[in-house]
């Protein structure tokens, strides 16, 4: 299959996955490239752990120590607005030992195609990760996981790779609390998983982050005790596309 038809089936596969996630009913094909793109890795003791929307200087430098105390590394998908306000925080990720990803450059999902406005703006978001935090970013993770052609095909164009996730702690809403970012995550914390949470409150319910951080060290034990390491998605042995 030609690379840009392979983009677009991935895309399509994906969208699909995201409404409707029965995609045990996917044929065959377009079953293996959703589930390529959702993030199953292949190291067996190994969880992706990601977090999108930040950097942000009021709740992702607590992350950040809370990941350095739990001896876990991220991978954090960066927008580039947020990341234009705090450079210094975006070098910092990176000095800690992180790796940083491509969310976009504002946080939202374009419902009309325009190609051409996609890879402006996916081209500028990954130059910003690439000069601000001083590393090429591998990875691209949509606005609200919807991946349509353009933005698809644009990350294809600029080297990235496009990767969802497998597991959530449904962390950016209101009620959410550490307890319940775990349990509501814990089904999906098993080897090759990539789990999704947010380092930045700019998305979500005001506060939320607090439920986010507080979860971080029962995720640790969980996966202490099933002998998964807690890594990012450079080391999650993801299956080519
Ligand atoms: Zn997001």
């Amino acid at each position: 299959m030609k690379t840009a038809s392979r983009a677009l089936a991935a895309a399509a596969a994906v969208e699909f996955l995201h409404l409707a996630p029965a995609a045990v009913r996917l044929p065959p094909l377009r079953r293996t490239l959703a589930r390529r793109t959702a993030g199953h890795g292949a190291a067996a003791g190994h969880i992706a752990l990601t977090f999108d929307d930040g950097p942000d200087p009021r709740s992702t430098p607590y992350v950040l120590d809370a990941l350095d105390e739990l001896g876990a590394r991220a991978t954090f998908f960066l927008l580039g607005a947020m990341l234009e306000r705090a450079p210094a925080l975006g070098r910092e990720l990176v000095r800690r030992g992180h790796e940083v990803a491509v969310h976009g450059w504002h946080h939202r999902q374009q419902w009309y195609p325009a190609p051409a406005r996609d890879l402006r703006e996916l081209r500028r978001a990954s130059e910003a990760v690439t000069e601000l935090c001083g590393a090429r970013p591998l990875w691209y993770r949509p606005p609200y996981g919807v991946l349509t052609a353009g933005p698809a095909l644009a990350a294809r164009r600029l080297g990235l790779r496009s990767v969802l996730w497998t597991a959530w702690g449904r962390d950016w809403t209101a009620e959410a609390t550490g307890a319940s970012v775990y349990a509501t995550a814990r089904p999906g914390l098993t080897g090759g998983a990539t789990l999704l949470l947010h380092d930045s409150d700019c998305t979500s319910a005001p506060g939320s982050w607090r439920a986010t951080l507080a979860a971080l060290p029962l995720i640790a034990a969980h996966c202490r005790t099933r002998r998964l390491t807690l890594g990012p998605l450079c080391d999650h042995a993801l299956p080519l596309s």
